[in-house]
């Protein structure tokens, strides 16, 4: 997506919440809804059926009416996630040349919940659709960093690191430590493009429903933007 269209879709969004309030956006109380929706696992149907009872009590509300809706804002965001089947083993990603793949060619376990446990909830429309049995959600990292270098705010920001460099030999930024500093020796041409950006990457097992007796857990990796921590 360009960067025109993006900025017309933050001004469609950034409107008025309902005229005359100043205090937030519909923009941003569609994605704290989105939130709350996410945090505390509200369904879709209860998600829709709120905005609506919103919409009923107060007609002024300049607000999305659906999930769908609220849903294909964000998308059109580019902040969206997108869903890849996995092997059960981890043996693969069902992607690219292997996207209609039915088994892993590793191990050959099935792509798919062949007799989904009892009392495995499934909403009524999916259950014509095969259940995948393992899912990976990944969140495309360039358009996030495009939508950071977009705004002057955090542009400036993730150009801190070029031109400060520490003084007194304080440590303030990773910049001012030694790896920053062995990477930039080895590959100049990167070091020289202030905007280059640095991350680290990090992972580690929780159990999202907070329910430990539940045998389903997550790991989420997490890649951190060095540019943006700051130590003082
Ligand atoms: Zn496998």
């Amino acid at each position: 997506m360009n960067a025109n269209k993006f900025y017309k879709l933050v001004d469609d969004a950034n409107q008025e919440l309902y005229p005359g309030c100043k205090k937030i956006s519909t923009l941003s109380f569609t994605i704290r809804m989105y939130l709350l929706k996410c945090l505390y696992g509200w369904s879709k149907a209860s998600f829709t059926a709120l905005l609506e009872l919103l919409k009923e009590a107060m007609p002024n509300l300049n607000i999305p009416v659906s999930f769908n809706k609220t849903k294909s804002m964000i998308k059109d965001l580019d902040l969206d996630y997108k869903k890849i089947d996995a092997c059960p083993n981890n043996c693969m990603l069902f992607w690219k040349q292997h996207e209609k793949d039915e088994q892993c060619e590793f191990c050959g376990a099935s792509r798919w919940i062949e007799y989904p446990e009892v009392g495995y909830h499934l909403e009524e429309s999916k259950k014509v659709h095969k259940v995948p049995a393992k899912v990976l959600r990944h969140f495309p990292l360039i358009p996030r960093l495009k939508r950071l270098f977009m705004c002057s705010k955090t542009a400036d920001t993730l150009r801190w690191h070029a031109g400060r460099r520490s003084r007194e030999g304080r440590l303030r930024h990773p910049t001012d430590g030694q790896a920053w500093k062995d990477f930039d020796a080895k590959h100049p041409d990167f070091a020289l493009e202030t905007r280059n950006i640095r991350i680290g990457l990090a992972s580690d097992e929780f159990n999202p429903f907070r329910t430990m007796s539940l045998s389903h857990n997550t790991w989420p990796v997490v890649l951190t933007i060095y540019n943006l921590v700051y130590l003082f």
